[in-house]
């Protein structure tokens, strides 16, 4: 796979340096020079989620890595499926929560881990990585366990949920968690100012394996195709899916997908109050307004960092800009969305909910309409339990750490005591 770095097409890189790298120059993106297709895309569908995965990912990385490792890196990171759950005739969910952190960022992280595991090839690495609530724990439970690999990661003391907390403070072993007594921006500046001292970035091989890594974003077309291979042959004549978004990963993976061959008609990018890109489709002009808080906590964003992906996709020819539409849907009806789902025998979360009133809002009659489930509802229990009156039960995963001791050392927002605490850690 070669690819350029959006901002400097003349800074080049194997899919191994752009996984490792990150990021390129002047924070420019990597994204694939050139996107394959599928002849035959009937023959991918039939196969097995792991098998076809596997074929996918070869597809897109090309030869620089052999099929084999290929292999072991899928069945390591895919040990969970993505079922379409059937909500109405015509609408499905598609249910990207099954993984150990139910939440679909596990499988990306997944895929990340076990290929910065084969790629270092036994080299020492530190993984630092700032958290607001579920990545931490996607990338924590993917890396624990990996040789080599220590993941540091950082989080705002007392603003995230206990359970979420829980998640990934009690696994220990390579996994070292430090809650700053401070906020979510505090934990950031610290990371990138460890990025900036040579001592610890070299001393302990950082990298922040940070979520608009082009390995995130190849695994994540693969349960694109796991949802159509699930629909009849009419269901996939005249199909429309609706992608809950905030940095618009998802998104960018599901038009990977349909540059891919697979028969997707037609994209909606559903965000909450920070509409940056639903505005953007409609007048032509990028003004994000400031990030506001909402009940979909995972999407506020307004400043999305992949979009320039979509932006390449669109004027490099591969899709017409007139297959995505975006909608916005605000804190009212995502509890309506929320209710209605209920009422239909669906208990969801804030994040499907806004892709599920996004579809109905766009799908005619004939359509076919699937939409993300990017949460399992209990990750938003009190949300949840607030908006539709009713308990939820808790899955396993949460069951398990719930009753566990969280392994986190408190630190005062001072880059000179997170220093110390990460070299005799791990110096
Ligand atoms: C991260 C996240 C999203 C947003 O996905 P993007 O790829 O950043 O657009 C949506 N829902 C949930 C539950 C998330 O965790």
């Amino acid at each position: 796979m070669e690819l350029e770095n959006l901002k400097d097409g003349s800074e080049l890189a194997t899919f191994a340096q752009a996984v490792k790298k990150g990021l390129g120059k002047n924070q420019g993106l990597f994204f694939p020079k050139q996107l394959p297709k599928f002849d035959d895309i009937d023959a991918i569908l039939a196969m097995p989620f792991v098998e076809r995965s596997v074929e996918i990912l070869s597809t897109l990385i090309g030869d620089e890595m052999p099929r084999s490792q290929i292999a072991g890196i899928v069945e390591r990171a895919f040990a969970f499926g993505a079922p379409l759950a059937k909500v109405t005739d015509n609408i499905y969910s598609l249910e990207l929560f099954h993984g150990p952190t139910l939440a679909f960022k596990d499988f990306g992280g997944r895929f990340m881990a076990q290929c910065l595991t084969e790629i270092s090839n036994g080299d020492p690495i530190t993984i630092l990585t700032a958290t607001s609530g579920d990545t931490g724990a996607a990338v924590a439970h993917a890396f624990h366990g990996i040789d080599n690999i220590n993941v540091v990661i950082l989080y705002p003391k007392g603003k995230i949920s206990e359970l979420q907390e829980k998640l990934f403070t009690t696994l220990g072993g390579n996994i070292h968690t430090v809650a700053i007594e401070d906020d979510f921006d505090a934990c950031q500046q610290l990371v990138k100012t460890a990025f900036d001292d040579p001592e610890v970035r070299d001393g302990l091989h950082l990298n922040s394996a940070n979520s608009i890594n082009i390995s995130r974003l190849v695994a994540q077309v693969c349960y694109y195709f796991e949802a159509v291979s699930q629909l009849s042959a009419e269901e996939r004549e005249d199909l429309v899916i609706s992608v809950p978004s905030g940095n618009f990963g998802n998104l960018t993976a599901g038009l990977i997908g349909k540059v891919m061959g697979l028969p997707i008609k037609h994209f909606v990018a559903a965000t909450n109050m920070n509409d940056t890109v639903p505005r953007y489709l409609k007048t032509g002009e990028w003004q994000p307004n400031d990030t506001v808080a909402t009940l979909s906590n995972a999407m506020d964003v307004s400043n999305p960092n992949n979009w320039p992906r979509i932006e390449a996709i669109i004027e490099q020819g591969y899709v017409d800009k007139s297959v995505i539409s975006g909608d916005k849907v605000d804190e009212d009806y995502t509890q309506l969305a929320m209710r209605q789902l209920a009422q239909l025998g669906y208990v969801s979360e804030p994040h499907a909910a806004i892709a599920y009133k996004a579809l109905i809002r766009k799908l005619e009659e004939g359509q076919t309409g699937i939409f993300l489930g990017t949460a399992h509802p209990a990750k938003f229990r009190e949300t949840v339990e607030n908006v539709l009156g009713q308990p939820i039960s808790l899955p396993q995963p949460l069951v398990d750490c719930a009753g566990k001791d969280g392994l986190s050392v408190e630190l005062p927002n001072d880059y000179q005591a997170l220093k110390a605490h990460m070299l005799k850690l791990l110096g």
